[in-house]
């Protein structure tokens, strides 16, 4: 899935969860949560660089060469990372 594919999709089913929020179905909000959270890695965020070290945005562990965090799976941009 291309990235303004998985972020159409984490706005549809954030409004979809909106939707279920007070209704029969309201329970199911949490499904929405797990699935949305999931989608939300697949999305590249630069790693952060401490001065010392780079780290995952996300878990802030530290990443290595892989396109995705070893321990959250938080898919990584390789090229660019961020100050802290
Ligand atoms: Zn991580």
């Amino acid at each position: 899935m291309r990235k303004n594919e998985t972020v159409c999709t984490i706005n549809a089913m954030s409004f979809f969860k909106s939707k279920l929020h007070n209704g029969i179905y309201g329970h199911m909000t949490g499904y929405f949560d797990v699935a949305i959270e999931a989608l939300e890695k697949q999305v590249p965020k630069a790693p952060v660089s401490t001065g010392r070290e780079i780290v995952c945005p996300t878990c802030r562990t530290l990443v290595g060469s892989s396109p995705y965090c070893r321990y959250c799976g938080q898919a990584l941009d390789t090229v660019i990372y961020s100050e802290v």
